[in-house]
């Protein structure tokens, strides 16, 4: 099957170019501009008058995730359908290490889950909640098994934090083989103090969540993150940063030259603390760690957006339904399942940052999708248009007009975070590996058709 892409603006990382884009089978074969001839193709897409843009990389997921007795409501098939609704065509996943079990055997569970389920394409990072000899020896096995990227916790304590001392070990053992760090900064024994405190007192609803979660204790845990990798001499990328103190830190160890990334989320680019305090409950809908922040954090993030001290935006999407699920923290804010659905909408919640003039057209691609795939090694078979590349092609309308809405889509999830929001622009179509996955409205891909994606290491070092 061949397809040619006619008359759109390829977006890239680095500008705009008008030129059709040649698919042959699975991959990008050529760009085409001014006097190449046109050859004869299986099928013509006119994407006059709209951007074509590098399939969307959301590294950072969490499909039918456990949680506190629960799991996360969108499974490997529901939620990367919903991805691809949205222009996402590659997703990393975390499969995640309960305490007492092995790294490879969480690793076959998640494989389990997810084989045969996508409708995009996929790979694992690996949490490692349990660090012993065994666990820091089966890191170079998942390195030779395409995930190399490995999760640590300095929240939730008694489920998946870790101490300083593992969390040491394990960065010195990813800097030995070269693997990256991904950190959730947040220094929860302090936390989980502020939160007795709250409970005790009486303060149960869904704002508590915010409020004993406060931005300096992410500052510092991000601080003390950095500290321990510069020791370790291992890359480091901070998870879902949201507040301008953990900012602050990733930007000062990046001016010194440390191997230090960050990403941020589109929840705390364009929601706020506010969302958390709505009445009658409504706020649990909002409850994600870290926190929801005062909305004048937003002005810092989308600046660190345009310095690069935040070189990605994931969606940490955890759906859990308000029904059921998000209910079980009723009368105690500590119980609410943490996470928010998002991973629809991550390139149209970008989007209206482009149009707002808070980041330029390139940048939005390569944030989403070009940085995303050199970050995690999977560059340039993903995140470019270029011969050779999978052609995983998103056409996007940048004029249409539309309103986000549970009642519209695609997430196994009875609410949306961003019910009634008016956007501009709009997904048209999906390639995924040169197959068509949705055009025009209309679903046509595969369960199954998404692969996993053995990644190579992190090639965004400085
Ligand atoms: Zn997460």
């Amino acid at each position: 099957m061949s397809i040619l892409i006619q008359n759109g603006t390829v977006v890239t990382a680095s500008g705009t170019l008008d030129a059709n884009v040649l698919i042959e089978g699975e991959k990008i074969e050529a760009l085409l501009t001014g006097d190449d001839t046109v050859p004869d193709v299986d099928r013509i897409i006119d994407a006059a008058g709209q951007y074509v843009l590098p399939g969307g990389i959301d590294v950072h997921t969490h499909m039918e995730m456990p949680f506190g007795g629960t799991f996360s409501a969108d499974t490997f098939e529901t939620g990367t359908r919903a991805a691809a609704w949205g222009g996402t065509t590659t997703i990393i996943d975390f499969a995640v290490q309960a305490k007492g079990t092995s790294l490879l055997a969480t690793l076959d569970k998640w494989h389990a889950k997810a084989d045969g389920n996508c409708a995009i394409d996929y790979g694992f990072h690996m949490i490692v909640s349990d660090v012993n000899d065994t666990t820091l020896k089966e890191m170079d096995a998942c390195i030779a098994a395409g995930v190399n990227s490995f999760k640590m916790f300095m929240a939730y304590p008694g489920v998946f934090y870790a101490t300083d001392g593992e969390i040491l070990l394990a960065m010195q053992q990813a800097s030995r083989s070269g693997a990256t760090v991904m950190m959730h900064a947040e220094n929860g024994i302090a936390i989980d103090q502020l939160v007795a405190q709250a409970l005790a007192a009486g303060r149960t609803d869904p704002v508590y969540h915010g409020l004993t979660r406060p931005p300096e204790l992410e500052g510092e845990a991000t601080s003390r993150a950095i500290t321990l990798a510069k020791v370790a001499g291992c890359p480091l990328y901070i998870v879902h940063l949201s507040a301008r103190e953990a900012l602050a830190a990733v930007a000062e160890a990046r001016d010194a030259g440390q191997n230090v990334f960050a990403e941020t989320c589109p929840q705390y680019l364009w929601l706020s603390i506010d969302d958390l305090a709505r009445p009658d409950f409504e706020g649990a809908k909002f409850v994600a760690s870290p926190p929801l922040r005062p909305k004048d954090h937003q002005d810092s993030l989308w600046r660190g957006l345009r310095t690069n001290d935040l070189s990605v935006v994931s969606t940490d999407h955890c759906p859990f339904c308000f029904k059921d699920q998000k209910e079980l923290g009723r009368g105690d804010f500590s119980k609410i399942p943490n996470g928010m659905p998002g991973v629809e909408h991550r390139m149209d919640l970008l989007h209206q940052g482009v149009a707002a003039g808070h980041i330029s057209l390139p940048r939005w691609v390569e944030v989403a999708s070009t940085t995303p795939a050199r970050m995690f090694g999977l560059y340039p078979r993903k995140g470019v248009i270029a011969a050779g590349s999978d052609a995983d092609i998103v056409i996007y309308d940048p004029r249409a007009t539309r309103t986000l809405s549970a009642a519209t889509h695609h997430m196994n999830v009875d609410y949306s975070a961003y019910e009634g929001m008016q956007i501009t622009g709009r997904v048209v179509t999906t390639l995924s590996r040169g197959s068509v996955v949705i055009d025009d409205g209309e679903y046509l891909g595969r369960t199954g058709h998404g692969t996993f994606l053995a990644r190579g290491l992190n090639q965004y070092l400085l």
